[in-house]
This record gives C-alpha cells, structure tokens and sequence, in this order.
C-alpha cells in the first residue's frame, strides 16, 4: 500500500476541498456530540444565515464557524504567513477572506445569533483540543428562552427525526 500523495499535495488537495467533511470540523463535531450537544451541519440555517456556518445550535440560537489560520488570515498565528511568492496577490485575498468572516459575524450577530468562531490552531494538539472541550459550554452560552427566538429557531430534530416522531 503506496501513499503516492505527498505531504504537500495533499495539503494542496485539502485546501481544495471546500467540503463540510474536512477533519477540523468533524473533530469539534465530535467534541460538540461528546458534550451532549445537538446541531446541524447541513439544515436551513447553515445554509441560510450569513456566511454559512458549519455548525448551528438551534437550543442556544448559536452557530460556529471552523476557521482555518491560514485562509481566515489569523492574526498573530504562527500558521498563518504570506507565502514568500505572490505576496501582494495572497495578501488581498487573505484580507478579503478575513472582511467576509467580519462581515458574517456582524451579520450573524445582528439576527440574533451568537456567532462563535474556532481556530484551527485551538485544537491541533490533544492537549488544547481538551482546553478547547472545557472552553465550548462557556462559549456556547446557555440555551435561549426567548419566545420570538424559538419560534424562528430551527426544529430541534436536525436530522428528520421529527417526522419520524410525528404521531
Ligand atoms: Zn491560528
């Protein structure tokens, strides 16, 4: 059994894939699932509210977006530098990325939603990936009680099984 990809195709291969599979994010999922907590990764709401996020917790009115250091630009992170080729062209697009997430944020924020964002740097060793598990009910918050917030919440039955339950 030959790997024939290397390290940095498939890295490259990675970056390519605008997938809601890629690993970060089935790690949190799996961390969020751990925790007892119920969402949706592919319902109305991550499809609907700005910037499609990759996870939405309707119970707590709260979305997260994974973001990756290097295409969100995080500032101040040793997994982000501009390539050394290309600079000016990676530094607009960077900066673009990082207005969109700004904006979406705000956005999110202003349709009452609490929008939380995950670096993929927070959990790259086990260690911080348990500071991260310990942090994520504080950042989640509490569930939300508001009337008007439920009634347009999502359906606390992300995948179908309200239907299922229908009697
Ligand atoms: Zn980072």
């Amino acid at each position: 059994m030959v790997d024939t990809v290397s390290e940095a195709q498939r890295s490259y291969n990675m970056s390519r894939i605008r997938s809601k599979n890629t690993k970060p994010e089935v790690l949190i999922r799996s961390v969020l699932h751990g925790l007892g907590y119920r969402f949706t990764v592919n319902g109305p709401k991550n499809r609907q509210l700005p910037g499609k996020p990759d996870i939405v917790l309707p119970k707590y009115r709260a979305v997260i977006f994974v973001h990756g250091c290097f295409w969100h630009g995080h500032k101040g992170c040793k997994d982000f530098r501009l390539p050394k080729t290309r600079t000016d062209w990676w530094r607009a697009k960077i900066n673009r990325n990082r207005s969109r997430a700004a904006r979406n944020l705000a956005a999110v924020g202003a349709l009452g939603w609490r929008a939380i964002v995950i670096w993929a740097c927070e959990f790259n060793t086990s260690a911080k990936l348990e500071a991260l598990r310990a942090s994520l009910p504080g950042r989640i918050g509490l569930p939300t009680e508001v009337p008007e917030a439920r009634a347009v919440a999502e359906p606390a039955h992300p995948y179908g099984k309200r239907r299922a339950k229908k009697q």
